[in-house]
């Protein structure tokens, strides 16, 4: 067996793409679950599905996520298509949230529109633990109310999502970016202060100067760190508007008892973002730490031609996410039955088989996950089979089965068995 895969992994002759990777069936639980919640929470909270095409005009994500952002400028999937046209494969769901809102007349005059998406994005970024070029996020957008009550909504919508997932050691840190109206002020002072010590700055920072200072609050290089750590902070500049906003939310978060830091530092890599902005850091992952990242963008649907809407949402990082609950599992927290509820037939002999592929048939009629094998298998190799697929319940017909119309059920996790006739089978097992 060893040496047929080392023949099959010589013979192979394509990988997937640098920073992609195949999600396998054994991870595929994991996925599941937390889809679920997702969806249940989503709900929960009166939120309705949508789901954008995978493909957008590139000017779409220029336009919105700003055209000196790292997205924009280094990462998206860009090409041209045999009509000409620039298109690009979708770094984030917002731009194409809102636009889709927009075309399709979701967003009315004093109404609340409340969507969720979840699905692939995509970013070319350089590889590594918790960063990937196709990841997966589920998020939620609401146009039509500024409500402070709204933001404070998502945060604790997206801190039950975790808490329902058994995630532990997160942390809430939150901010305000501020906006059109005294932002730049805060922009030019920082500006000022970063200039005059740029030389001592990296090539990153360098870069970002002029085109996206805000960023350089981003750098995590050390040296960088000390300057960034003396630079002014955003909360001395905020206008009475974006400071009331921050403070309503936390006195909500308050209410609802849930523990957030505020940190000056926090801004987002995204230019659409106004006011609060928001991120959920786990000490579970490495240097790649956010697993959910958010905030207001109230200009956004205005600056792609409609009337002003605030609007506010965010985005959870799933792939990361997985990596948690993997860690959960392997750290012992798995249900003890981890068996699936479902059934194999084993059978021996022609008689046995014929009958066994009978009550397969129906038993999955009757709604039972079930299965049989097809390679011709010795019983006891069946038998292993079952066991490896981490079936919960064994059915085995033979030949003397057949005859006295009763087949053997045995559960894998108690390995208890007993008699049960055929026509039991049917009612006694679901
Ligand atoms: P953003 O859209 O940049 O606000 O990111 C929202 C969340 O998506 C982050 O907190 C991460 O959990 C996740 N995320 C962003 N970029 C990546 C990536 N390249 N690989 C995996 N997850 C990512």
């Amino acid at each position: 067996m060893f040496f047929c895969v080392i023949i099959f992994k010589n013979m192979m002759k394509f990988s997937s793409q640098r920073g992609t990777r195949d999600i396998l069936p054994v991870d595929m639980p994991y996925w599941h679950g937390l889809e679920a919640v997702c969806r249940r929470l989503f709900r929960l909270y009166n939120y309705h599905e949508i789901k954008t095409p995978i493909f957008e005009s590139t000017e779409l994500f220029a336009r919105s996520i700003g055209e000196s952002s790292d997205i924009v400028s280094k990462e998206m999937y860009t090409f041209k298509d045999k009509g000409d046209r620039s298109i690009t494969l979708r770094p984030e769901a917002t731009a194409p949230v809102v636009r889709a809102a927009m075309q399709n007349n979701l967003i009315e005059n004093d109404k609340v529109t409340k969507l969720y998406y979840i699905g692939p994005m995509f970013r070319y970024e350089r590889p590594q633990a918790g960063r990937y070029r196709q990841f997966y996020q589920a998020g939620v957008e609401v146009f039509g109310s500024k409500d402070p009550a709204l933001d404070a909504e998502i945060i604790l919508l997206s801190e039950q999502i975790m808490n329902r997932l058994g995630l532990k050691d997160l942390e809430v840190n939150l901010n305000s970016v501020g906006c059109s109206e005294c932002r730049p002020e805060y922009l030019k002072n920082l500006k000022d202060f970063f200039t005059s010590n740029i030389k001592s700055m990296c090539e990153d920072c360098n870069n970002r100067l002029e085109v996206n200072t805000l960023r350089i609050l981003d750098c995590k290089n050390k040296q960088c760190q000390e300057y960034i750590n003396n630079a002014s902070i955003i909360e001395d500049y905020l206008c009475e508007n974006c400071r009331n906003q921050l403070e309503q939310v936390k006195v909500y978060l308050d209410k609802f008892s849930i523990k957030y830091k505020t940190v000056n530092r926090l801004v987002r890599g995204l230019d659409y973002y106004t006011g609060t902005t928001f991120e959920i850091v786990s000490g579970k992952l490495g240097a790649q730490n956010a697993v959910c990242g958010g905030g207001r963008y109230d200009n956004l649907v205005a600056e792609f031609g409609g009337k002003p809407t605030p609007a506010v949402g965010f985005a959870i990082g799933m792939d990361r996410v997985v990596e948690i609950l993997k860690q959960n599992t392997e750290h012992g927290k798995q249900n003890t039955d981890h068996r699936r509820k479902m059934l194999y037939v084993v059978t021996l002999g022609d008689k046995g088989r014929e009958k066994g592929i009978d009550l397969l048939f129906q038993i999955r009629k009757r709604g039972y996950e079930a299965d049989i094998d097809y390679v011709g298998k010795s019983l006891k190799s069946q038998m292993k089979d079952a066991d490896r697929q981490n079936v919960k319940y064994v059915l085995i017909v033979g030949e003397d089965e057949v005859k006295s119309g009763k087949a053997i059920l045995k559960n894998l996790a108690t390995s208890e068995q007993k008699e049960i006739s055929f026509d039991d089978v049917l009612t006694l097992i679901l």
